[in-house]
């Protein structure tokens, strides 16, 4: 029977297993996980009556991928969606006040967070001539090209924030946000694109005798994303063996591979896949491939602690009618962002009591992250009394710290990654996933791992052959 190991039992890793399995039943698929338990950044703690996401809060659907893997796996029945004010209402703590997120043009033109002149430039991103170079371009040059400093400095940079809790002058855009290069290059026009792009997948949709689609959800389940690791783990025909941390990966003389783990365990494989994250990677590749361990070291990682705050309703007096807020990383504040997780989902809070989230650090002050819990914790209460004119103690709290928590895709990241592609054509059986490379979002990291599924079984396939 072929063996394949997979290092790294997070989502990337897991999902992999799944779908290798799947398409390659005569295969034997072995995770190799370092912590005692699986799903890496993917965990709900239960407390108190809270229940607590200590990384994603849930997924999105503007890609199919994480909902049409939760359906394979007989979830569908379990999936919530996240509550319609969570849809529609994101607020930005700008000026010392939480104002309302345009969610659409028409809110954009009448809305209060931009001036005039930014409201006209939007307008004008229809007419402005796209632009013809195809080098690497930061998210903040982008849109401040298209749109102007306002928007590159809120919109974009609360954007940034969101998902990358990153530099936007330092991130790129064919990395991180390719769709708008992609809109820019087919339509001349990021908002021609989106428009055309919208009005295609209703026509679509029609076609089909459908409702139009909605705007993107964000999608979880009841009991919290770990019911997707536990249901990924009770799928798998071979058991995932926690508490192995894998030290090297060396390639034997018959052209198999090693897998070698710091204590004195190896496995020896026909194919191995690493999606722990990229600094990992390199020290486990450093003696094999010393130039390819130096560029995937190079790829830096942000700092994140989450604070999970339960309060007494009756304590905020803030309405909690939306998704959360975020707050510009450029102003540096204590708070990035407050996600108000009983307002997204159900059955977060016991009743009478709210759950909120607020996140510390990112690229910008990667110091927050080491404060000790009081130091922290003050902080954060300085920020919701300020954004949300909270005044009382929260009735619980949890912190988590990530030390290296989200890939940072810098300028330049999408040709490192074409580098390693090439480079690993040397390394025949050796593939690299996980959120290091294609994409930092759930959606990302399971379509990642479909392709690598289908590219090893048809390469397992061939070889079968022979
Ligand atoms: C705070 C936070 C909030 C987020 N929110 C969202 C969100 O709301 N929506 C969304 O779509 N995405 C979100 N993300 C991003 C998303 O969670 C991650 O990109 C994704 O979970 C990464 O999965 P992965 O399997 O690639 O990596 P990981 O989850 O990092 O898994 C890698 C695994 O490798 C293991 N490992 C490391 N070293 C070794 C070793 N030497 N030997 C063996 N195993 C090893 C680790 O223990 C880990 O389990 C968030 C991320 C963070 C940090």
């Amino acid at each position: 029977m072929p063996r394949v190991v997979i290092v790294g039992g997070g989502i990337s890793g897991l999902s992999l297993a799944y779908q290798l399995e799947r398409r390659s039943p005569e295969t034997e698929v072995l995770v190799l996980e370092r912590a005692a338990h699986l799903g890496g950044t993917i965990g709900t703690q239960r407390q108190d009556g809270f229940q607590i996401e200590t990384g994603p809060n849930g997924f999105l659907d503007n890609k199919p991928f994480a909902l049409s893997l939760c359906r394979d796996l007989g979830l569908g029945e379990r999936l919530i969606t996240a509550s319609e004010a969570a849809r529609r209402n994101r607020y930005l703590f700008l000026g010392d006040r939480l104002r309302l997120l345009p969610n659409s043009l028409a809110s954009f033109l009448t809305g209060d967070v931009f001036c005039w002149r930014s409201r006209f430039l939007l307008l004008a991103e229809r007419f402005r001539p796209r632009r013809m170079q195809t080098d690497d371009e930061s998210i903040d040059a982008f849109v401040r090209r298209r749109v102007g400093r306002e928007v590159a400095e809120t919109l974009a940079d609360a954007f940034v924030t969101g998902i990358h809790a990153g530099d936007p002058t330092l991130l790129s855009v064919q990395a991180a946000f390719p769709r708008l290069v992609e809109l820019e290059r087919d339509y001349g026009s990021v908002l021609r694109g989106m428009s055309a792009t919208a009005k295609q997948r209703r026509r679509e949709a029609a076609a089909r005798g459908e409702a139009p689609p909605p705007a993107g959800r964000m999608w979880s389940f009841r009991e919290g994303l770990s019911l997707l690791i536990e249901t990924l783990r009770a799928r798998l025909r071979f058991a995932p063996l926690t508490g192995v941390a894998v030290r090297t990966v060396r390639r034997l003389a018959n052209d198999a591979w090693r897998v070698q783990s710091e204590g004195r365990d190896g496995w020896d494989a026909e194919t191995v896949v690493l999606t722990c994250p990229a600094y990992e990677q390199a020290r486990m590749l450093a003696d094999e491939d010393g130039e390819l361990a130096t560029v995937l070291d190079g790829i830096a990682y942000n700092r994140l602690a989450v604070i999970a705050l339960g309060y007494r309703a009756a304590d905020v007096p803030t309405p909690l009618d939306g998704f959360g807020y975020l707050s510009p990383q450029r102003l540096r504040r204590d708070v990035l962002g407050a996600q108000w997780c009983s307002s997204i989902f159900p059955d977060r809070a016991p009743p009478g009591l709210v759950l909120l989230r607020a996140m510390c650090g990112g690229w910008n002050r990667p110091e927050m992250v080491d404060w000790d819990d009081d130091r922290l914790l003050n902080a954060v209460r300085g920020e919701m009394r300020h954004s949300m004119g909270i005044q009382t103690a929260p009735v619980f709290h949890r912190i988590v710290r990530w030390r290296k928590a989200i890939p940072q895709y810098h300028l330049g990241h999408r040709q490192r990654v074409e580098w390693m592609e090439r480079r690993l054509d040397r390394h025949a059986g050796l593939l690299l996933g996980g959120n290091a490379f294609y994409g930092v979002a759930l959606n990302d990291c399971i379509e990642r791992a479909d392709i690598l599924a289908e590219r090893i079984a048809r390469g397992l396939e061939r070889s079968s052959r022979r």
